[in-house]
């Protein structure tokens, strides 16, 4: 049986007369990478936007393991286990690629309301907890031998890696990726694509907006494409390659 991680229901948003979002519908399951391609403007970050809670949708429903959660806070839906990276990698410099991942795990205990009401600091257990946590999220990323580098030093690939680490240390059972291939090199991209495959296996659904088709077509099991808001295709990588929509729209640019 598949089990249903994220499920988007009729979901839309204008700004102002601009409708940025068309009616989508589209699941994700568990064990899952879904693209979303389409071109420019088509509201790809607007999607994410909306599922990860930066931008309210204007109609339409979002559940995460059967809950709504279109009307909670961004907070709410990571401790819920829904998290993203940025399109721009926002680091900082000056701590080390451990304590980034750590700031990562600090934000969804602050989450929890009733854990943080009490005591604002980690006891010993939840510390061990977090080193754990920490450990096993640097191994998935590539990162485990930078550990204690500087943020600042460290490749821009690297500091791309360190922000998908920062959201996984939260142990999503989602993550939505903008573009995280943006400034990259072929060999970076094939070091991506087998993260991006390793995280899935390792039990986080994976969301990644690209417009590297070759990473796109060997990652995904499933894709959805966009234009101008609305969707026009879904289905498997052999199946996106073959429609005539997504060609003529997208494909053949
Ligand atoms: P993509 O990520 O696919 O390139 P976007 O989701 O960024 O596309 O944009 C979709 C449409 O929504 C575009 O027409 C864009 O100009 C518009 N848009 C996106 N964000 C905003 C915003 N904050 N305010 C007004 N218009 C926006
Ligand atoms: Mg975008």
């Amino acid at each position: 049986m598949t089990t249903k991680v994220l499920e988007v229901k009729g979901l839309c948003k204008s700004f102002g007369g601009v409708r940025a979002l068309r009616d989508l519908s589209f699941t994700v399951n568990e064990n899952e990478v879904l693209g979303l391609i389409g071109p420019n403007g088509s509201g790809k970050s607007t999607t994410v936007n909306t599922l990860s809670g930066v931008l309210p949708p204007t109609a339409g429903e979002i559940r995460l393991g059967g809950h709504p959660v279109q009307n909670l806070p961004e907070w709410d839906r990571v401790a819920m286990g829904l998290t993203r990276t940025f399109q721009t990698a926002s680091v900082f410099p000056e701590f080390t690629v451990r304590e980034q991942v750590v700031l990562g795990c600090e934000a969804t205990r602050r989450s929890r309301p009733i854990a943080s009401a009490f005591r604002l600091k980690a006891d010993r257990a939840e510390e061990q907890e977090i080193a754990k946590r920490v450990d096993t999220v640097l191994e998935l990323t590539g990162l485990t031998a930078l550990a204690d580098a500087k943020v600042g030093v460290i490749s821009a690939a690297e500091q791309r890696f360190l922000m998908i680490a920062t959201a996984l240390a939260s142990g999503p059972k989602m993550i939505l990726l903008d573009e995280p291939a943006a400034g990259m090199i072929s060999h970076e991209r094939e070091t991506l694509t087998r993260m991006i495959r390793r995280i899935c296996d390792s039990g986080t659904s994976v969301l990644v907006i690209e417009h590297h088709m070759a990473l796109i077509m060997e990652v995904c099991d499933r894709i959805v494409v966009l234009n101008f808001g609305a969707q026009i295709a879904e289905g498997t990588p052999a199946e996106i390659r073959e429609n005539r929509a997504v060609i003529d729209a997208y494909l053949g640019e």
